[in-house]
């Protein structure tokens, strides 16, 4: 099977002037990356902010290209944003982000907004018919459809961008974040309407959040970011239930979970990570618990633990397990 969308090594600076001499510096907030969606696969990113996660997720749509590495969207390259061959591609891959107030034009009725991207794409039909399909299939009515955006209630919002997003029908859904404003209550719903329609549309998706719960309810697979790079990444129920690396077991140890706790607490100490102040060797050292003199000047690539489990941690690879015994 060809995979829908993959990341090969792919680096991403910037160039920051917030420190106290105002001088410029260039910031890796993502530093070789390598990650693959499969349509009908739900790829969940976790991580703190600072990790990187959100510029991952530019990248995927190709908003920006890596300074290094590659990204392909079946097998080609990702066009230049903003060229003629990118916005044709731009149908197939489509995004939802945290603020869906934001997202959406406050004087328009939300259905002409939902129809918007067919007009832009240039899709011909009945396009009033597909918006209020594409509003039936977010569990809307018609007449809430008429409505403003701020005249609905944030979830309904929320409800409103998604179906904008999939009236293109697009391949690859990102979505960024995507309940993190929303109630509790209301976050299942949303998560719930996403589940279906990634199941009914065969979608590839990239989901970005900090929050482990709603992650491990949508992901097949998951990869856990620190500081611009993957620390782990595993089935969704093999990274929730045995997670290897240090940092994520302090993030699952940490984490509400339902059932009885299989993962023993760790408390994490020290900063929370600064892309602009990345330390050498394991960038996770000054937090880990377990750290040895190796960590703070060499950084660990990811190996493979287990099929289809992968982990960057020197306590971690074959040989140390071997050594271990
Ligand atoms: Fe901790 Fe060292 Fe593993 Fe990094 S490489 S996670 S510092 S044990
Ligand atoms: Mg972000």
């Amino acid at each position: 099977m060809t995979p829908l969308l993959q990341l090969r090594d792919v680096a991403r600076s910037y160039v920051t002037r917030n420190n106290l001499f105002g001088q410029a510096r260039p910031v890796r907030a993502v530093d070789g990356i390598s990650l693959t969606v499969n349509a009908g696969e739900t790829l969940g990113i976790v991580g703190e902010s600072g990790s990187g996660k959100s510029t991952l997720g530019r990248m995927a749509l190709g908003l920006e290209l890596p300074d290094e590495g590659t990204v392909t969207f079946d097998d080609a390259p990702m066009p230049a944003p903003g060229s003629a061959a990118w916005r044709t591609l731009r149908r197939q891959m489509q995004m939802v982000f945290q603020d869906p107030l934001g997202a959406l034009d406050r004087r328009l009725p939300v259905l002409e907004q939902i129809i918007e991207p067919l007009v832009i794409h240039g899709i011909d039909g009945d396009q009033r018919s597909a918006g209020l399909a594409a509003l039936a299939s977010v569990g809307l009515s018609a007449a809430q459809g008429a409505r403003h955006p701020h005249e609905l209630s944030g979830g309904q919002r929320q409800r409103v961008v998604i179906a904008r997003a999939l009236i293109t029908s697009p391949r690859l859904l990102v979505c960024d974040e995507p309940v993190s404003a929303l109630d509790v209550s209301i976050q299942a719903q949303v998560v719930n309407l996403l589940i279906d329609l990634q199941a009914e549309r065969g979608l590839g998706m990239v989901f970005i959040s900090h929050d482990l719960r709603v992650v491990r309810q949508i992901s097949n697979r998951v990869a856990v970011m620190y500081l611009g790079r993957v620390v782990e990444e595993a089935a969704a129920d093999d990274l929730f239930r045995a997670p290897q690396h240090p940092y994520t077991r302090a993030l699952v140890s940490a984490a509400p979970s339902p059932g009885p706790r299989r993962v023993e607490r760790v408390i994490l100490t020290g900063e929370p990570p600064n892309p602009a102040a990345r330390p050498e060797g394991c960038a996770f050292h000054p937090r880990c618990p377990v750290a040895t003199a190796r960590c703070r000047t060499e950084a660990p690539a990811p190996a493979r633990i287990a099929p289809g489990h992968t982990a960057a941690c020197h306590l971690l690879t074959p040989a140390a397990k071997v050594a271990a015994r």
